[in-house]
């Protein structure tokens, strides 16, 4: 494993679900306190704020440090935990995953149980499991034990539990929980990174955003603390180069480059930011693809609204299988994502961002 594995499996393997981004907050403060000034928003969200040769245009580069998961709503007599969804869930991943539950005693390994099927009827088999069907099964032998010794209670947080691993030939496609949206989270560290020491005509401010999978929420609120000119968010894309989907559904394929939004439900990107995209992928020879989200919306949908208004525009790491304990996705497009942003940075001065408006 090189750095930027380590880094890839320091923040995805990081527990983070909506409302209980601490842990990875702490990790976002690790890496992002050497490279600029940060500050809060007062719901959890962390900035990181880069001055270059001009403090205008700002440039805010959003990513969401939430991960979705569960809470536990109450632990059964007999030791097992009933929980609720935080985020976007369809039960058929869920069953025999393993997760994590977290407490103020420590962390307990457990997995979502359900029944078997030698004990199901022919009919029961073809439906699908419902989500308040499952449980948590933590090992404790009732519910004494799980609240007084693992002291977990309603509310605790339960995150997927998996590890971060390289596969491949090449070793370029990377499995691991929460690349969405921790990849948008280690795109902006690895930009600043790069930024450090170099010019560009602008100031820069990372974003790490929390309770986007709840509704974009920390969206709402940090960008009333970065105040930008322009916004790129950074997110997961969603793959469409596995069985089974149509190219109508997605079109977009592993290590093909990273994805332009086009549209999603709380956003249409800024159509004259969306070509200086472009055509800067272009001239550097990135590869690029477009993404159409007709469901769900991500941070955009309200940094865009901020004030009266700031051009935006998503750029995506496509990612298979989001929104389930394992998603793959492919290190070139990551590693074209940091370029592809670092390289938009240095070209944004005041009279091109004036352009977009
Ligand atoms: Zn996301």
């Amino acid at each position: 494993m090189d750095k930027i594995d380590l880094l890839l499996k320091d923040l995805t393997e990081t527990p983070g679900i909506s409302s209980f981004e601490d842990r990875i907050k702490g990790r976002m403060r690790y890496y992002l306190s050497p490279l600029g000034e940060i500050t809060c928003d007062k719901l959890g969200s962390i900035l990181c704020e880069k001055r270059g040769e001009s403090s205008y245009p700002r440039i805010m580069i959003a990513g969401h440090m939430d991960e979705i998961g569960f809470i536990v709503k109450y632990v059964t007599d007999e030791g097992f935990l009933k929980f609720a969804p935080i985020g976007g869930w369809w039960s058929q991943v869920l069953p025999s995953q393993r997760v994590m539950v977290y407490s103020k005693n420590g962390e307990f390994p457990g997995v979502v149980g359900s029944k078997p099927p030698h004990l199901m009827l022919p009919d029961e088999r073809e439906k699908p499991v419902k989500l308040d069907d499952l449980f948590i099964d933590v090992g404790a032998k009732n519910r004494e034990e799980a609240e007084n010794d693992f002291g977990i209670k309603p509310g605790s947080p339960v995150v997927p539990w998996s590890p971060y691993q390289v596969m491949g030939k090449d070793g370029k496609f990377l499995m691991g929980k929460a690349w969405d949206d921790r990849i948008g989270c280690a795109v902006i560290i690895r930009v600043l990174e790069d930024l450090k020491g170099e010019r560009h005509p602008n100031t820069v401010i990372g974003a790490g955003t929390v309770q986007e999978e709840v509704g974009l929420r920390g969206a709402e609120t940090s960008v009333k603390v970065a105040k930008p000119d322009i916004a790129f968010v950074v997110e997961s894309g969603i793959a469409g180069d596995t069985p089974n989907v149509k190219k109508d559904e997605s079109d977009v394929k592993l290590g093909k480059g990273p994805t332009i939004g086009m549209m999603d439900s709380s956003m249409l990107p800024n159509r004259k930011l969306v070509e200086f995209v472009e055509e800067t992928a272009r001239e550097l020879g990135i590869p690029y693809q477009y993404e159409f989200m007709l469901r769900g919306g991500e941070d955009g949908g309200r940094i865009h609204l901020y004030n009266s208004g700031v051009p935006t525009v998503t750029i995506n790491v496509p990612a298979r299988y989001i929104h389930s304990h394992t998603g793959v996705i492919h290190r070139d497009d990551f590693e074209n994502t940091v370029k592809l942003l670092e390289n938009l940075i240095k070209r944004l001065n005041a009279e091109k961002v004036l352009r977009f408006i």
